[in-house]
């Protein structure tokens, strides 16, 4: 018998992980590693020569007479003839096949003929076949120029359960005996058995076998996330999708993820999923008989694509209705939020401002105004013998006079303006971008509005308020914080007390201060 040398590609490969070093080892010794026939040997020999051409592969091919029949008949199927008459040749065959197929399909033709076919690798090939339609249908819109080695690298894909079957026997006997484990999970079992899966051997073995280092690569990222970057390898993933939705137990429900996959990357929205099963239903049946495999699965695909549709539309509905339930509850999160925000800033008895919300009101606005060289004025008000009117008409009238008096306030201000209590029966009120003037005018209309209403009534009799008044502006200078602005009012206002309370006076002009008003 001839003897062959082919290059072991094997070193040149750059996997993304390493395979396992005792991995490595065990399979070199293993003396039942899949090895090729020597006319697919012959067949890569040529495809790596300078020119290879349907004459030498044709020459290679017919010295196999099982293999050349098979060859002949899949070029004349539905899935390669179409229109074209029935060709008797095997240089025929292959010059419509095109280089690419023929090879794929003669390895995969070496790889299955006369070896013991259980249904466990029949079920890993009928995948490879689907992915291997599913990827050169794919590739035809995404990539048409690689439609031949994503076709070649979706079909030898899992070689690799081949190599570490032959390698484990024992173990592979446990792992892959469960028909029920779906690709993904087959996967995932192979990670904890053996450090790697079957997609990174699957690219050793393939560069051993002196295949091109990118199709290894191919087949080492079969397994990986959709790589949108590289539209070859996006066919080869997302027709592993496609073949394990189609292989599913609930391909409708399978096809729903496809459908959502297909809708969300890039380049695949336009494209027909029914179109592309179609094609796959024609063509299976050939490539399939090629393989010498059972007949694959039929599915009605237009009854299934509507089922999936119409669970799309349930789960989508679900999830709005989901998304709806959480938006509201979020709502009403935040509202509570806002009410408690609100309750920590307000003054439960006069619903105005409170302490702490006017200390640091104050504060920012203070220094956006010296920032900003705006200015802004304070006034600060004490409601004058509050101590006897709660001793004449018991707390709970003084509560309602400190109650309206604050409503009282609301009334009076304007928006960008902030009253609040200080505390007790001192309130204060910020006027920003308002001089001293300003504040002073309008601490008159409070003495004047206290004047003609009263804030309650004793039985018939009107119960009226004085209060005394300080102001201090930003434009008098001098203050070093919004503390210091606070305390030039508070030291106004009770300059208005001593002076005999009911007045106003304004920090930096006691000439105004002199005259309180006194009703
Ligand atoms: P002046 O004119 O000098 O300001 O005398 P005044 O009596 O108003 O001032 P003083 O500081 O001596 O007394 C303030 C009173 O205000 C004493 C306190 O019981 C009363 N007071 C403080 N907070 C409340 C409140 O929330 N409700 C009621 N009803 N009274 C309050
Ligand atoms: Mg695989
Ligand atoms: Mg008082």
């Amino acid at each position: 018998m001839q003897v062959i040398q082919v290059r072991d590609n094997s070193k040149d490969l750059v996997l993304s992980t390493e395979l396992p070093t005792f991995l490595t080892a065990d399979l070199l010794q293993c003396p039942n590693l899949p090895t090729l026939p020597s006319v697919a040997i012959n067949i890569l020999k040529i495809a790596r020569s300078e020119q290879p051409s349907v004459n030498d592969y044709a020459n290679a091919i017919e010295r196999d007479p099982a293999l050349t029949l098979r060859i002949i008949t899949l070029a004349n199927s539905a899935f390669f003839s179409r229109s074209h008459s029935e060709i008797h040749a095997c240089r025929e065959a292959t010059a419509r096949l095109g280089l690419e197929t023929t090879m794929a399909a003669v390895m995969s033709f070496s790889l299955l003929h006369n070896r013991a076919v259980d249904s466990h690798i029949q079920r890993v090939w009928m995948r490879s076949i689907i992915a291997s339609l599913a990827a050169r249908q794919l590739a035809v819109h995404l990539c048409p120029s690689m439609a031949g080695p994503v076709f070649t690298a979706a079909l030898l894909q899992d070689i690799g359960i081949l190599a570490l079957r032959a390698t484990y026997p024992k173990e592979a006997d446990g792992l892959y005996s469960e028909g029920l484990l779906t690709h993904r999970q087959l996967a995932e079992s192979e990670q904890r058995f053996f450090g790697c899966d079957h997609s990174q051997v699957g690219a050793w073995l393939a560069a051993k076998w002196g295949l091109p280092t990118s199709l290894a690569q191919h087949i080492c990222d079969s397994h990986g996330d959709y790589d949108i970057a590289a539209p070859d390898m996006l066919c080869i993933q997302l027709a592993g999708s496609i073949a394990d939705a189609w292989l599913s137990p609930h391909p409708a429900q399978a096809f729903v993820s496809v459908i959502r996959e297909l809708e969300t990357l890039d380049g695949t929205h336009a494209l027909s999923l029914r179109d592309l099963l179609d094609k796959i239903h024609q063509q299976l049946p050939a490539l399939a008989d090629m393989l010498q495999m059972a007949a694959p699965p039929v599915q009605d695909n237009e009854t299934l694509l509507a089922e999936a549709q119409q669970l799309l539309f349930q789960q989508t509905l679900l999830l709005n209705a989901r998304l709806d339930t959480q938006q509201a509850e979020l709502a009403l999160l935040r509202q509570r939020q806002d009410a408690l925000e609100e309750r920590s800033r307000i003054d439960a008895l006069t619903g105005l401002a409170n302490r702490a919300w006017l200390e640091e009101q104050l504060h920012q606005r203070f220094i956006a105004c010296q920032e900003q060289s705006r200015t802004l004025s304070v006034v600060f008000i004490d409601l004058d013998h509050f101590k006897k009117l709660n001793d004449q008409y018991g707390h709970q009238t003084g509560d309602r006079v400190l109650e309206k008096f604050g409503h009282t306030l609301q009334t009076l201000i304007r928006d960008g303006d902030l009253a609040g209590r200080w505390g007790g029966e001192e309130f204060l009120i910020i006027l920003p971008d308002e001089n001293a003037k300003a504040a002073y005018f309008f601490a008159e209309r409070i003495a004047q509005r206290l004047a003609k209403t009263p804030l309650a009534v004793d039985g018939e009799v009107p119960i009226h308020v004085s209060v005394s008044i300080g102001i201090a502006c930003l434009d008098d200078g001098g203050f070093n914080g919004a503390e210091e602005l606070i305390d030039a009012a508070d030291k106004s206002m009770y300059f208005v007390k001593r002076s005999g309370r009911g007045g106003i006076a304004v920090y930096g002009e006691r000439e105004s201060a002199d005259i309180p008003i006194n009703d």
